[in-house]
């Protein structure tokens, strides 16, 4: 069989803009991804685990209230946030383990920002026996305390990164470094579907889970496919894998949801397709894509209140599906998602990520302007209690 089957680009995007030493292991990461694909037990045995750990299917919800509340589209909510560790990113970091298992690596290095993708990695590496080290800026672990504890509790080493702005971008410098220097026993946990390829690709294909359940539970529940899918957009990967299950349902509209931050105009957002001064095409990590940028294409300072959207560039996918205007892309503000964290609250007893509150944002301002007999699915890529101190610094009381 030949093993360099898929594509290494999004139409002008994605690609491998790598030094010439991680080449090989990205070479052998994209042969044992495709031969894993077609492989029976290793699919039986990530469909296990999705069942077995993860807690899927994740269920989809009527939101009867919010619907009745905004009087347009009926909507429904995929509930990511009830995947174990709270979000998608559990998806993604069990297939990589799971690969890493099959390549006959002992370790993993990640990044992160909020610290979401390093519990999901220190999940998984616990379940599966790999050894574990998360890099985080440490501006992001003053900010981010529970989540370096849940880490450091499930047996993780987390690595403070001091360089640079010590956010995630510096963290993901330095998990590659680690990974050039220790490239024969090490695996590079990527948690977006960015990066060099094959990143983009495998990690569309472990959150595609999402799309294909979102898909039938449609159908099941409402006797139909939506008119609307929106999810938030921070490197793409939980929208990249509810966007699958439709891309190929021609009259699905697909919407992505980036953060506006204090307002494109303020300049404090990381809306990458958003801003048209600052936005073009440039390299980061490993990958061509959209880019938030300087004139002299240093990258630019991002802002956002929720840390999982705050990231320069969007995945290269992304890029592809906004050019040929297969999917569409808007933002919402910090204060547009925060009151659409309450909304939720209250009209549906659950307690959103600020992520996910972007795109219920946009269900707030899209669903009173469709009619009573259309369809939202809006993604529910994770649930708030990382959020609280946010929200309580932002809101006072919560009332
Ligand atoms: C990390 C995160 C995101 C953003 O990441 P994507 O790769 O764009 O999905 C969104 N929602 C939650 C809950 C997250 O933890």
């Amino acid at each position: 069989m030949s093993t360099t089957l898929l594509p290494h680009k999004f139409g002008p995007y994605g690609g491998q803009f790598v030094p010439e030493t991680l080449m090989p292991a990205l070479i052998e990461l994209e042969r044992e991804f495709v031969l894993a694909r077609n492989d029976p037990a290793f699919n039986a045995e990530f469909d296990k685990l999705m069942a077995s750990f993860v807690g899927r299917p994740t269920p989809l919800t009527y939101a009867k209230r919010l619907s009745e509340k905004l009087g347009g589209a009926q909507i429904y909510l995929k509930r990511e946030d009830l995947a174990h560790t709270g979000a998608h990113k559990i998806n993604n970091a069990l297939g990589q383990a799971l690969l890493v298992k099959r390549m006959g690596k002992k370790r993993i290095v990640a990044e992160t920002g909020a610290g979401q993708h390093g519990v999901a990695s220190a999940t998984a590496a616990a379940l599966l026996g790999l050894e574990c080290v998360v890099y985080m800026g440490s501006v992001d672990i003053a900010r981010q305390e529970p989540n370096v504890f849940r880490m450091k509790l499930l047996g993780a080493e987390v690595r403070p990164v001091e360089s640079g702005t010590k956010t995630l971008k510096d963290a993901i410098n330095e998990a590659i470094r680690d990974w050039v220097t220790n490239v024969r026993d090490t695996h590079y946990l990527l948690g977006s579907a960015l990066g060099p390829h094959p990143y983009p690709t495998i990690v569309r294909e472990f959150q595609s889970v999402i799309g294909r359940e979102a898909r039938e539970q449609m159908l099941m529940d409402a006797g139909r496919l939506p008119d609307t899918v929106i999810a938030c957009v921070g490197g793409g990967s939980n929208a990249i894998g509810v966007f699958s299950g439709f891309v190929n349902d021609e009259a699905v509209e697909l919407i992505g949801v980036e953060a506006g931050g204090s307002g494109i105009s303020s300049g404090k957002h990381a809306a990458r397709f958003g801003d048209a001064t600052k936005a073009r095409v440039g390299v980061i990590h490993g990958t061509q894509t959209y880019v938030l940028q300087d004139e002299d294409g240093q990258i630019a300072e991002t802002h956002s209140v929720s840390a999982g959207l705050d990231y320069a560039a969007v995945g290269p996918e992304h890029a592809m599906l906004r050019d040929n205007e297969r999917a569409f892309y808007t933002s919402a503000t910090d204060e547009e998602a925060l009151n659409a964290f309450h909304t939720l609250c209250h009209t549906e007893g659950i307690i959103p990520a600020l992520e996910s509150s972007h795109a219920i944002a946009e269900v707030i301002k899209r669903a009173p302007k469709m009619k009573k007999d259309q369809v939202i699915l809006v993604n529910l890529s994770g649930r708030g209690d990382k959020d609280l101190n946010t929200v309580i610094k932002e809101l006072g009381n919560g009332e």
